[in-house]
């Protein structure tokens, strides 16, 4: 087994110590040995970034997007690899992973424009011979701290965006599947960044702490589940450090009687099942308005259910792969035992799914379960897995009340034909991203991404405006130019116009 590389001050270095193994969900097998960062190489780590970050913070914001624009070209050259990587340790399919690559892109093409996003604001004569503007500068060096489910995308929310805006990086990837993100970091370096700029530390709490405590880390962008998402918010500000912290999710759908149920289905089949429904924005609860919307939609969704192509993610033309561990299959198998003894109608099982050839792969069929209850655990908490649950309500008010009192509030969506509900959906829902007919609604990158209640714990939202604000210092400057021979007497009042 190999062992997978830190990449350090434009090195790629391995240190002795504690170790992870790394897995092929789809075959059960661990591929690879993963080193677990040091307090020391996080230091080493810090201390190249630091040592980066003034002339790259000089460095004109045109030539720091010259960098992403070759950094784009080498991703999408380097597709079919990166793909085959993300799938091979996460298990997700080929499609999907090129999927998450392309949204990825989207935000390099964002950074593309930093000579435009940073060019600041001005004001002149905003008093005798004053002129006024706001510079936007870097932060020195920030963090990120990335999940398992998009080991692509979900760092290119982060890193191309803080370092055309004058940021030196440091990245701290999942530990269940960190190749494809080493793969896309090498490639910045290809693309023309100085060494220093861009650092990949791999590592579990140890690192992650190493990198809060640090008082050169002047900022920390995560995302990941909600009970570390919040011990890191609450670590970082603590230590007066700028954080953004992305938590878990609930997501509901709504289904109004006048929907068109045949592209909702269709919709709800791969916001639910996609990924094996391990996405942050991952549809988990179909909230049906009157019971003859769910008879018909459960009516239709249990054949598509049971037809779902599922096999090792490297395969072709499949729509879901394995959970990316045995602990993840065995938790969410957990939660499918509570909602059953709980009361809820399980109408699809998947458990005990086996894959011809990869006997030993996470393997879990898509579960539906009706006639599901806000009490109920499956409601309540974050699933992670191929699970939807059928909730039954009277009316669109009770849906969105129920919405609104969940703790989570990612993504949500109505499917509608009326634009009286949906307008009434999207101004009163206490929910941070708003689909309507639109089942996963990700912003793109030009947007920002972020939920609201305990899905996210800052101010601002990763990437797109928000996040170009999370990675720099908004500086105010006024200067005044004396017309030559004039002299200003001393004021003693405060100065105003
Ligand atoms: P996780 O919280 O277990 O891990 C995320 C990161 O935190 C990893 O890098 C991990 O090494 C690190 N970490 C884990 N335990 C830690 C600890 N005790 N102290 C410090 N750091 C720790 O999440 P995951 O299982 O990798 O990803 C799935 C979760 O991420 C789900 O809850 C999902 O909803 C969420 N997620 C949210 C978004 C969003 O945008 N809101 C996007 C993707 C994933």
């Amino acid at each position: 087994m190999s062992l997978i590389p830190h990449l350090i001050n434009g090195e790629l270095v391995t240190e002795e110590g504690r170790t992870a193994d790394v897995y092929n969900p789809s075959t059960g097998q661990a591929i690879h040995k993963l080193p677990l960062a040091s307090r020391e190489t996080i230091q080493k780590a810090i201390d190249a970034a630091k040592a980066a970050f003034p002339a790259w913070r000089n460095t004109p914001p045109a030539k720091r997007a010259q960098v992403m624009f070759r950094f784009k070209q080498l991703l999408e050259q380097n597709e079919a690899r990166i793909s085959q990587l993300i799938s091979e340790e996460h298990g997700k399919t080929l499609e999907d992973a090129a999927g998450e690559l392309k949204r990825g892109i989207e935000n390099v093409e964002f950074a593309c424009a930093a000579p435009e996003i940073l060019k600041g604001e001005y004001s002149r004569n905003v008093g005798p011979n004053i002129d006024a503007w706001s510079d936007f500068q870097p932060l020195g060096v920030v963090a990120g701290i990335t999940p398992f489910n998009f080991p692509a995308m979900v760092p290119l929310w982060m890193y191309p965006l803080a370092i055309v805006c004058g940021n030196c990086f440091i990245l701290k990837p999942s530990e269940r599947d960190p190749s494809s993100t080493l793969l896309i970091a090498q490639l910045l370096l290809e693309a023309g960044l100085p060494k220093g700029v861009m650092n990949v530390v791999h590592g579990d709490k140890a690192a992650v702490d190493a990198l809060i405590e640090a008082p050169e880390v002047k900022a920390l962008s995560f995302v990941g589940s909600t009970p570390i998402a919040e011990y890191i918010y609450a670590e970082g500000t603590k230590r007066g450090k700028r954080v953004q912290a992305l938590g878990g999710a609930k997501n509901h759908a709504v289904l109004m009687p006048d929907a068109d149920l045949d592209n909702a289905v269709s919709a709800l089949m791969g916001a639910a099942y996609g990924s094996c429904g391990e996405r942050c924005m991952a549809i988990s609860v179909a909230v049906c308005v009157g019971d003859q919307v769910a008879d018909a939609l459960v009516a239709k969704l249990v054949p598509q259910i049971k037809a779902l192509k599922i096999g090792a993610g490297t395969s072709c033309g499949l729509d879901m792969g394995p959970l990316v561990s045995a602990q993840a299959r065995d938790k969410v198998s957990g939660y499918i035992e509570d909602g059953v003894s709980s009361g809820a109608s399980l109408v699809v099982d998947g458990r005990g799914l086996s894959v011809a050839g990869n006997e030993d792969g996470f393997f879990l069929g898509g579960c539906l379960f009706d006639n599901v209850t806000p009490e109920m655990r499956i409601y309540k908490e974050e699933i992670f897995g191929p699970v939807l649950c059928v909730v039954r309500v009277n009316s669109l008010e009770e849906a969105m009340q129920l919405i609104n009192d969940h703790e989570y509030g990612n993504g949500t969506c109505i499917f509608t034909r009326d634009g009286e509900s949906a307008r009434l959906f999207c101004d009163e829902i206490e929910v941070g991203m708003v689909g309507v007919n639109v089942p996963l609604p990700v912003p793109v990158a030009y947007h920002s991404f972020g939920g609201w209640k305990r899905s996210l714990f800052g101010d601002l939202h990763a990437y797109g405006p928000d996040g170009v604000r999370f990675y720099t210092r908004r500086k105010a400057i006024t200067q005044r130019w004396p017309q030559r021979a004039s002299h200003e007497a001393s004021q003693f009042a405060f100065p105003s116009l």
